[in-house]
């Protein structure tokens, strides 16, 4: 039997709080507000602004403050692949977003489009055939690779989820023929709307239960009704409780407890070592101190403690939401064994997660390289603003200091 990832919801007006929990531990947690919150995967209506072949990009209104990029080079195998015409300025397209807006850089777009549904990603412009990374097994692979060619012919594109390994070809075929009607709405809303506007967007909760339904006995606890869910939770266990019943299952969950613990820089564990983690613009570093845990014993302490660590550490990736590029500084180890030992446990501790992380192994000064995909906010970005009094540096002048 799947272990069980419980989501507490609770829902105010058109704002939801949507707390995953996995085991006793707080696992993800997003605020949903009808109208904002991220576009990632979003489909848009958008105007070609500017094509700069220089800069390898076309810049195009998606209704954002900042125009979105779409990278030219991947316009040139898209054109290929669909016969379409090379872009022009004042061009009203569909696009996906692949990355929301960050700080600077406009969101980051596709033409690519991809249709994610339980068992299969349905890619309407391209005939590509692939098998989630998840599937190891060689054997397997070939399995599906076959059902996926099987399913769509030379006609489109799909990928073959972890989830459709156990899937009967008639639900295959069913969420296909469900996945092509959605892309054949949105293109007839296309029609009748003019750019740039958002044409189809899953909300949190869709998108979470898509991912985890399959892996997981997900129930849910919810303070709203069902039919006021962005997703209707069909086939699964699912109570709906009053405000006070929930609000007391919040604080037993010590769900706030737990979030100020993940916006924290430094976290105490129960061993009695740290992380200290910096989120800082090009990456972010976590710092593993021994504190009192490790004193001065010898021997394979320092691995040990690395290990015992492992699953804090991908916890509170998950939970911060952290992306891009992550360099862990764990307790120096001796040998290329023990390092190795690390960087499995933790690839191990962080397979339970939806967000595709990759880690490459020891840089030459030590560090654990990691990457982990941007999907949306970071958990600092969803509930916290830059500190106006230290412009978000964490320092403020000394009076007598100053000259
Ligand atoms: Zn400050």
């Amino acid at each position: 039997m799947p272990d069980t990832m419980r989501f507490l919801i609770r829902a105010s007006g058109a704002r939801r709080l949507i707390a995953v929990m996995d085991d006793t531990k707080l696992a993800e947690y997003y605020t949903e507000e009808t109208g904002d919150g991220s576009l990632a995967g979003a489909l848009v209506l958008g105007r070609v602004e500017r094509v700069a072949p220089a800069m390898g990009a076309a810049f195009v209104d998606i209704g954002q403050p900042q125009n979105g990029f779409l990278p030219l080079a991947e316009m040139e195998s898209y054109t290929q692949n669909s016969g379409a015409k090379p872009l022009a300025t004042g061009q009203e397209l569909i696009f996906q977003i692949k990355k929301d807006a960050h700080e600077q850089k406009g969101a980051y777009l596709t033409r690519d489009v991809a249709l994610p549904g339980q068992h299969i990603i349905y890619m309407p412009f391209n005939r590509h055939v692939g098998v989630s990374k998840r599937v190891s097994d060689e054997a397997e692979r070939a399995r599906l690779l076959a059902a996926g060619q099987e399913l769509c012919g030379a006609e489109h594109g799909v990928v073959m989820r972890e989830a459709s390994l156990h899937a009967k070809p008639a639900d295959l075929r069913e969420e296909l023929a469900e996945l092509k009607a959605r892309w054949a709405e949105i293109r007839q809303k296309a029609e009748f709307t003019r750019a740039p506007a958002v044409l189809y967007r899953e909300s949190v909760l869709a998108a979470l239960l898509r991912d985890y339904a399959q892996r997981y006995r997900v129930s849910i606890t919810c303070n709203d009704a069902v039919n006021r869910m962005p997703a209707p939770p069909t086939g699964l266990m699912w109570e709906q409780v009053n405000d006070a019943e929930l609000d007391a299952l919040w604080q037993a969950s010590r769900v706030d407890v737990q979030l100020q613990e993940a916006l924290a820089r430094r976290v105490s564990l129960r061993n009695g070592s740290t992380l200290v983690i910096d989120e800082r613009e090009a990456l972010t570093t976590i710092d593993v101190n021994s504190a009192s845990y490790l004193g001065d014993a010898q021997g394979d302490m320092a691995l040990k403690l690395n290990i015992a660590v492992c699953d804090d550490i991908a916890r509170q990736i998950r939970l911060r939401n952290l992306s891009g590029i992550i360099l862990i500084d764990f307790i120096d180890m001796h040998t290329e064994e023990e390092r190795a030992q690390v960087s499995e446990r933790l690839m191990a501790e962080l397979s339970r997660e939806r967000v595709k992380t990759v880690v490459h192994g020891f840089t030459r000064l030590g560090f654990l390289e990691m990457t982990r995909k941007r999907t949306a906010a970071t958990l600092r970005e969803q509930l916290c603003v830059p500190c106006e009094k230290c412009h978000a540096t964490g320092y403020r002048q000394e009076r007598d200091k100053k000259k």
